[in-house]
């Protein structure tokens, strides 16, 4: 049978820098745990710009039609800003999003013991929370018709609309309920039933679905803004939050920072399954470009190397091989290793982007 296959992305700006420690992670995997992986790499954003004059040359695209996972890094920097809408790195992105057809977009707000102080909530609220928030990608608010800004009389009237079909929220939901079988088996669904007929069908898919093909999942329901609440109340009581596109862009927003640096935030999102059974998968960091640091091994590679643990356990079923990476990361923190952005008011000797990942390679090491 032939390697499970990756296309890396590394894009602009610190995308290839903190790319390089991903790629070293997955040496590591071959060398020391004989998972190999066939692994191409291709450009995306400004750089493929710069070469074809587009941000995704078509045959990018379909290379990453093809495997069975993108590890992208980041996009965009100030020598793009001018450039047409049409050609905006950024749209190499929403091109791959789009194409790829991925509709589940994973959040993990995990807060790492030894950062628990860089949350702006209370240490015991968010010391060890590990929660995930499944926003729906494709639908809803952002794409629904009519859309636009009319007039009406005499004043302009903004127009959006709120669609989602029946289709598009059961195959949310079964990505939320499968997630949470290989978490901690308990999904809250959020929407706004209680004004929102498009929330009023959402509980009820969600419902159905529950009953009939994860009955083993606790399931409950909350009202997004009561969620809001929640979140910043008691986040450990959630497991899995499944959200539609525009209340899961704020709620995963709000919950990512919990958890205190943009450069410790993963994601991954997720499409339909291939012949293989293997989703279309995108994994990267939420962090941009970061021109403002990019080219000074500054940056912090633990982003990125999340996300690639987010691939071991959703596209290679490897959870515990993403466990063995996730303990490594936490042995380092709890070491005192720090990145620049993980420093706190004390100050300290941050470690560069390549010692971080080093760091983690011998935890790794060590975990044998
Ligand atoms: P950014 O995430 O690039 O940076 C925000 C701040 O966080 C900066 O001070 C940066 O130095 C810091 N930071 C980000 N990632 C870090 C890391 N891994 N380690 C240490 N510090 C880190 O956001 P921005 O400055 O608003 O945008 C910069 C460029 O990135 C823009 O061109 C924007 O369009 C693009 N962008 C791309 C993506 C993506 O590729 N998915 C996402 C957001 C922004």
């Amino acid at each position: 049978m032939s390697n499970p296959s990756i296309l890396i992305l590394a894009g602009d700006g610190i995308g290839p820098e903190v790319m390089g420690e991903v790629k070293k992670i997955i040496g590591w995997y071959g060398d020391k745990r004989g998972l190999h992986f066939d692994v191409s790499e291709d450009l995306v954003g400004g750089c493929a710009y710069d070469k074809h004059g587009t941000p995704l040359h078509d045959d990018t695209m379909a290379k990453a039609q093809e495997v069975d996972a993108v590890l992208l890094g980041a996009v965009g920097g100030p020598k793009y800003d001018n450039l047409d809408f049409s050609v905006k790195p950024e749209r190499g992105l929403l091109r791959l999003r789009k194409e790829m057809d991925l509709f589940s977009n994973l959040r993990p707000a995990q807060c790492f013991d030894a950062l628990a102080d860089f949350s702006s909530l209370k240490k015991e609220v968010v010391a060890g929370l590990d929660i995930v928030i499944v926003r729906e990608l494709t639908s809803g608010i952002y794409f629904g018709e009519p859309r636009g800004i009319i007039t009406e009389g005499n004043e302009r009237v903004g127009i959006n609309t709120q669609r989602y079909t029946e289709s598009e929220i059961a195959r949310v939901a079964r990505s939320a309920f499968e997630l949470a079988r290989k978490r901690n088996n308990k999904v809250c669904s959020m929407e706004k039933a209680n004004v929102m007929e498009s929330g009023i069908l959402w509980r009820q898919v969600v419902t159905e679905i529950h009953d009939k093909e994860y009955p083993d999942v606790e399931l409950s329901h909350m009202y997004a803004d009561a969620g809001a609440m929640q979140l910043c109340r008691w986040p450990k009581q959630f497991d899995v939050i499944v959200t539609d596109n525009l209340f899961g862009d704020l709620l995963s927003d709000a919950a990512a920072m919990l958890t205190g640096s943009l450069g410790m935030l993963p994601s991954a999102s997720l499409g339909a399954p291939m012949a293989n059974g293997r989703p279309k998968a995108l994994y990267e960091p939420v962090h941009g470009s970061a021109p403002d640091i990019a080219g000074q091994g500054k940056a912090n590679p633990i982003a990125c190397i999340l996300s690639f643990a987010m691939a071991l356990r959703y596209s290679f079923d490897k959870g515990d091989e993403a466990t063995r990476l996730e303990q490594a990361i936490e042995k380092v923190l709890a070491d005192g290793v720090r990145t620049a952005d993980l420093l706190g008011p004390e100050g300290g000797k941050p470690v560069s982007t390549s010692e971080m990942g080093d760091k983690i390679i011998e935890a790794l090491d060590a975990s044998l």
